[in-house]
């Protein structure tokens, strides 16, 4: 066993939030996982999203924040993709408007991207790939996708990023309609973290070589 602490590899405040919250379900789940949540420190370093994949991102923000903290870590990238848009914004959705866009400026250009698509031509997945590793070794990959569409005009207050833009036809509501909690179970960072968590203590307890899981 290298040690019970879990650094969560990220800076960014909403996804950290979403990943402790589902990971804490988790823990206090009958299958309990003896793990502590950490975040990173303040000073840990920038890592540039600059690989040509949502699963070479999330290893490289692994490892590198791994190395840094000295103990393991779990990084997410997460992509959105439009199929009027040939998967723009995809593995950019970050930075779809721009270096260092706010969540409003990416969803505005989304809009006027898809301005004049139609509704049934307006589908969309969000998929988000988590990378654990510990310092040197990565030790697997999960991912998870929600499918919806983009709607014309934003929906919901909760949650972040393009959430209000974001139907679940079957639920009728964006994800930023929902509840933390409810957007917890269905989207595609827990149904990442889903397939993660049996994995964790088995992979931060053996040396294995990478593996994947994936679900959509
Ligand atoms: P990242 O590259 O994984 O940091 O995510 C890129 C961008 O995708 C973020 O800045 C958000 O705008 C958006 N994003 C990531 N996860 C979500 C989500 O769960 N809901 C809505 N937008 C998200």
């Amino acid at each position: 066993m290298i040690g019970a602490r879990l650094y969560v590899g990220t800076k960014n405040r909403d996804k950290l939030r979403e990943i402790e919250e589902i990971l804490s379900v988790t823990l206090r789940s009958p299958a309990a996982l003896p793990l502590e949540l950490a975040s990173l420190p303040k000073d840990a370093p920038d890592v540039p999203e600059s690989g040509a994949s949502l699963e070479e991102n999330a290893e490289k923000k692994a490892l590198a924040y791994a190395r840094a903290v000295s103990a393991p870590v779990i990084a997410d990238d997460t992509g959105l993709f439009v199929d009027a848009l040939s998967g723009a914004p995809g593995i950019r959705a970050g930075r779809y408007a721009g270096e260092n866009a706010t969540y409003e400026e990416n969803r505005a250009k989304l809009l006027s991207a898809l301005e004049g698509v139609p509704e049934e031509k307006r589908t969309a997945r969000f998929r988000c790939v988590i990378a654990l590793a510990r310092p040197g070794k990565l030790l697997a990959i999960f991912e998870g996708e929600v499918a919806g569409r983009i709607l014309e005009c934003a929906r919901g207050a909760g949650t972040f990023g393009y959430d209000p833009l974001f139907f679940l036809p079957e639920l009728a509501k964006t994800l930023a309609e929902l509840s933390p909690g409810e957007k917890n179970e269905v989207s595609h960072r827990a149904r990442a973290l889903a397939h993660a968590a049996p994995f964790l203590l088995d992979l931060l307890g053996e040396n294995q070589s990478p593996r994947r899981q994936g679900a959509k």
